[in-house]
């Protein structure tokens, strides 16, 4: 073991613990290229008693008699608290992901938003009275939390995607084992202890580490009541058939190969903009990344010759600069799968025209240039499967029904940008387009209070909005016989 590792534990049951087993794993800074903190490595015995505590918590625990005030109460001070030590949680994430801080604290700082959005809900969670055929009784409809929630984040986002699930589960006073990714575990064991400081009962939430088996038990277990996903498509698959074994209902957010759909009516330089944003923020290590350009032959060289000049200025760097745009990305292993997909690009023919290779004169860590493919055919792999590094993929269109096609030609359906002056095309790009979310001249907006998520292979479910809180609550109907006869016993209803 390295001696300046910084040593963190997990968060279960309200205390702070290793593995039972005492096993740990490293967590690697990118941007050095260097292990730099030291994470429990649960066992099935840890994994058993996180989701144990979570069960107590919610059928015997104070959690499931406090009212929606109470929680929204306790909600509310946990975005203070998140406020408070956004530095510090930014730090972790900077760490742990390689993010480039200018983004890393864009995003904390948007955390407390989610919590009081999903805060003032906890309250409003009314009871419908119903009116049915039959005469004589009274029926309600109550909604409940779904129980507890087994919930697993990706590395790129880590603290934002625990959030869009953390935030609805608290509200509808679920409990939650949460398993960030070993990738990025740090900043979200940091914020558990903003949860504990916050005053939530213990049990309600559980921070649990690890790599190999840690996901996978968590989901197979049949005490888990519901499960929210985010990762890879062949993840989220297995994911799927182990929560079918015990029919848990399930959010998947999954991996994309979003279309950015630029036509010659389009202002150019805005859409520029917004392709530089959807492919290389964060390192295109997004799953909404723009990574297939679509543009319209008439500025398919103008806007080529535009991407390219700004994409060879991106300032690459210490992502704990401010003035850094792009980080490393998130570990090796990574960065090489990165580079073996640029390489098959090259060997299907893509045109390169910038980028296109591993550099080191940024820095020691994972670093990959800026990468711009040309001529590329929609049925290239480089245009079907989803990278997950800053890699564009340019591909040409003649008109809007074209367009439509190429775009939707695609295993996945996350999301798409249309840049376009004519607000009528855009309205039929959004009602055609086969996507969880069109963004409409911008690219890569998401936020508390808009659903977000996927069609076909980008999974199902939806975060954010009402709708991301009824992922969570279930409804139970009551019927009240209110005129003392007595019915026909051997006739339905
Ligand atoms: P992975 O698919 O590699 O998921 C890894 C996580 O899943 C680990 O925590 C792992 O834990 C767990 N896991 C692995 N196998 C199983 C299983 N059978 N059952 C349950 N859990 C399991 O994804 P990444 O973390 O690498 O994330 C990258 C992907 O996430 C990209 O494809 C990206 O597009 C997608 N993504 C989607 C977003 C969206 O909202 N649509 C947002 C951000 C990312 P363990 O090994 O311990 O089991």
């Amino acid at each position: 073991m390295t001696p300046d590792l910084l040593p963190v534990q997990m968060f279960i049951d309200g205390v702070w613990v290793d593995s039972v087993g005492g096993s740990a794993f490293e967590s690697t800074d990118p941007y050095f290229a260097k292990p730099w903190a030291r994470v429990p490595d649960s066992d099935a015995e840890d994994v058993d008693r996180a989701i144990q505590a979570a069960r107590r918590a919610f059928d015997d625990g104070p959690w499931r008699r406090t009212t929606g005030r109470d929680r929204a109460r306790l909600m509310r001070r946990l975005a203070a608290l998140v406020e408070q030590n956004a530095d510090e949680l930014v730090t972790a994430e900077v760490h742990d992901n390689g993010k480039v801080i200018r983004e890393a604290a864009g995003q904390i700082n948007a955390l407390p938003a989610y919590y009081d959005y999903f805060a003032g809900m906890a309250d409003k969670l009314t009871s419908d009275v119903l009116t049915t055929s039959y005469p004589d009784h009274h029926v309600f409809q109550l909604l409940e939390p779904r129980g507890v929630v087994g919930a697993i984040a990706a590395w790129n986002s880590p603290l934002l995607i625990a959030t869009y699930k953390l935030a609805p589960a608290l509200a509808a006073g679920c409990t939650i084992v949460l398993k960030p990714s070993e990738h990025t575990p740090v900043s979200t064991l940091r914020f558990a202890a903003l949860v504990e400081q916050a005053g939530f009962p213990p049990g309600v939430l559980n921070v649990i580490t690890g790599a190999g088996e840690v996901g996978s038990r968590l989901v197979a277990d049949p005490r888990v009541d519901k499960v929210a996903f985010t990762g890879s498509t062949a993840t989220g698959i297995r994911v799927a058939q182990s929560a079918a074994t015990h029919l848990a209902p399930l959010s998947l957010e999954l991996g994309g190969k979003s279309a950015n759909i630029v036509f010659a009516d389009s202002d150019l330089e805005a859409a520029t903009n917004g392709v530089v944003a959807g492919i290389f923020a964060a390192t295109g290590q997004t799953c909404v990344a723009g990574s297939r350009l679509l543009v319209q032959r008439e500025v398919h060289d103008e806007l080529v010759e535009r991407l390219a000049a700004r994409a060879n200025e991106i300032r690459l760097g210490d992502p704990m600069v401010r003035e850094t745009e792009m980080g490393p990305l998130a570990f090796s292993a990574h960065r090489d799968y990165v580079v073996s997909r640029i390489e098959d690009a090259v060997s299907e023919g893509a045109e390169l025209i910038c980028g296109g290779r591993a550099v080191d004169e940024f820095g020691p860590g994972f670093f990959v240039a800026p990468t711009i493919f040309a001529g590329v055919s929609n049925a290239m792999r480089l245009a079907q499967q989803e990278i997950f590094g800053p890699v564009l993929a340019v591909i040409p269109f003649s008109d809007e029904a074209e367009a439509i096609r190429i775009a939707n030609d695609s295993p996945h359906g996350l999301a798409a940008g249309v840049w376009t002056g004519d607000v009528r095309r855009a309205h039929r790009l959004v009602r055609h387009l086969q996507v969880g979310t069109v963004w409409v001249n911008c690219y890569r907006l998401v936020s508390f209070d808009v659903p977000f998520g996927g069609r076909k292979m980008s999974g199902y479910g939806r975060e954010n909005g009402p709708e991301g809180m009824h992922e969570y609550l279930v409804s139970k109907s009551a019927w009240f016989e209110m005129s003392g006869a007595t019915r026909d016993p051997f006739v339905l209803g």
